[in-house]
């Protein structure tokens, strides 16, 4: 396919407008001293060109998609048109606030339903990100310990299973990172832990379930034995689609959590628009609450405030597809962690016989296959499995994630699938598994029947050409 550069052709598409008949009055300054490099087509021809390239991509519209910790989930088109009514859409940060009472009512709304669903006392929307919620989580730590004049808790623990925003938001928030293994069961080790508690300890950072989809058995343990040592207990809930309605992480001992509005709460994840990583908190963090809270109806700052994460309120527009989405579920909401432990337990279950399962018990939200003892006998690794669902129109799992298990593939099926979706996958799979004994230089050859064929990851990597290079002869 030829690039729109190479499509352009001097003059063309410039005919909806008459040309210029008037002359031009603009100072020197602000004028470029050269042509923009803009491609000059037809508006026929940029249709098809983008329509084109559309249909080369694959998204949850185009089939299924079990990316693991991604929640790759079906978002009902109501939402996107109660956040596309005007008197949402077109709102300004700036308005007086008289005329924006609305919209703070929807998100005070929001933050009592997530205070009822996590179990916490108060959220803020102010980040953008689910990373952007644990870095704003951990200075909510950071300030509680400092407030109390508590300043040698300089470590953060996380497990070795946890995702990689999570080490990396703790040393943005000026943390030391300490890891903590996992046992055989891919559950936090206990011993471990006690051995890595201690003065200097700010917290534990965990996700549960974890990203091997195991909910760990010790939970109340594990939250005790931090509270014990002075730290506090910081839950990612960026799948919260694993437990909504079902467990509220504060009664099990968390005591500030964030959320992916963008996986869980009926924003698409992944498609690079705007995202909500709210945080959410137990009281006695409240006072350090970023942006403005509510109180009393009026929207103040927090007395020991750690100051604005980002400008305004955060994407509101995001919020109100969570809220249309809660509204329209209302007291089902358990169902989408039912239907989501299901269908990943449904694929497991129809796949263990063939393929090993990293956890071999129930798993929550997702499940990991480890292909290692596979990879050993015929060369065929987790990567030319993903390479070979594509030739059946299944985007690949997550892969060589999380990192404890070897030659993962991480599938999360989520809650949207329908039953023939997911034997229509469970088929692919083991096709590939025949083909990996009895053909496995197929596999190791996929895709055949994609656009691009196997691409040379490291040449993309070292020597990415994502620019049109113009011949600047013009
Ligand atoms: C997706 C995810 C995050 C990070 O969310 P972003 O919005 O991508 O920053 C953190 N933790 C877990 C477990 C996740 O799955």
């Amino acid at each position: 396919m030829k690039l729109i550069f190479e499509k352009s052709i001097p003059g063309r598409g410039q005919d909806i407008f008459p040309a210029c008949d008037v002359p031009v009055k603009m100072p020197a300054a602000p004028l470029r001293e050269k042509k923009a490099h803009l491609p000059e087509i037809s508006e026929n021809e940029m249709g098809r060109h983008y329509t084109a390239l559309a249909k080369r991509a694959h998204g949850v519209n185009d089939g299924f998609y079990p990316l693991g910790s991604c929640t790759m989930k079906h978002n009902p088109r109501i939402n996107e048109k109660m956040a596309n009514l005007p008197g949402f859409a077109k709102l300004h940060p700036l308005q007086p606030a008289e005329t924006v009472q609305g919209a703070n009512e929807l998100i005070a709304d929001l933050e009592k339903m997530l205070c009822e669903i996590t179990g916490m006392d108060g959220v803020t929307f102010q980040p953008a990100a689910g990373a952007h919620g644990e870095f704003t989580g951990l200075l909510l730590i950071k300030a509680y310990h400092t407030d109390r004049g508590d300043t040698e808790r300089t470590e953060i623990l996380v497990p070795d299973a946890a995702h990689g925003t999570n080490p990396a938001s703790a040393t943005m928030a000026g943390y030391k990172t300490v890891v903590i293994k996992s046992n055989e069961n891919g559950t936090v080790d206990l011993d471990d832990l006690k051995a890595h508690l201690g003065p200097k300890t700010a917290g534990l950072m965990l996700t549960n379930p974890n990203t091997v989809g195991l909910f760990d058995p010790n939970i109340m343990e594990i939250t005790r034995l931090v509270h014990e040592a002075g730290g506090l207990c910081y839950y990612d809930g960026a799948n919260l689609n694993a437990v909504i309605g079902i467990v509220r992480p504060a009664d099990i001992g968390f005591d500030v959590i964030h959320m992916n509005l963008h996986k869980t709460f009926s924003t698409p994840h992944g498609g690079g628009g705007p995202g909500s990583g709210p945080c959410a908190y137990k009281d006695f963090l409240a006072p350090f609450a970023p942006g403005l809270v509510c109180k009393d109806g009026k929207y103040v700052r927090a007395e020991k405030s750690i100051g604005n994460m980002t400008g305004f309120y955060g994407n509101f527009l995001v919020m109100v597809k969570a809220y249309a989405y809660l509204l329209t579920i209302g007291k089902d909401v358990h169902t989408i962690a039912e239907n989501a432990v299901l269908n990943a337990n449904y694929m497991q279950e129809k796949l263990k016989d063939l393929y090993p399962i990293a956890f071999d018990t129930t798993c929550m939200h997702e499940f990991v296959i480890g292909l290692d003892p596979i990879y050993r006998k015929t060369h065929v690794s987790a990567l030319d499995v993903a390479k070979a669902l594509l030739d059946y129109g299944i985007h690949p799992p997550t892969i060589y994630f999380p990192l404890i298990v070897h030659e993962a593939l991480m599938i999360e099926p989520t809650e949207t699938e329908t039953k023939e979706t997911l034997d229509e996958a469970i088929t692919a799979f083991r096709e590939i598994y025949d083909r990996i004994f009895n053909a496995p230089e197929s596999v190791q050859m996929a895709p055949q029947t994609t656009p691009v064929l196997r691409l040379d990851d490291t040449k993309a990597a070292r020597e990415p050409h994502l620019r049109y290079e113009f011949c600047d002869c013009e």
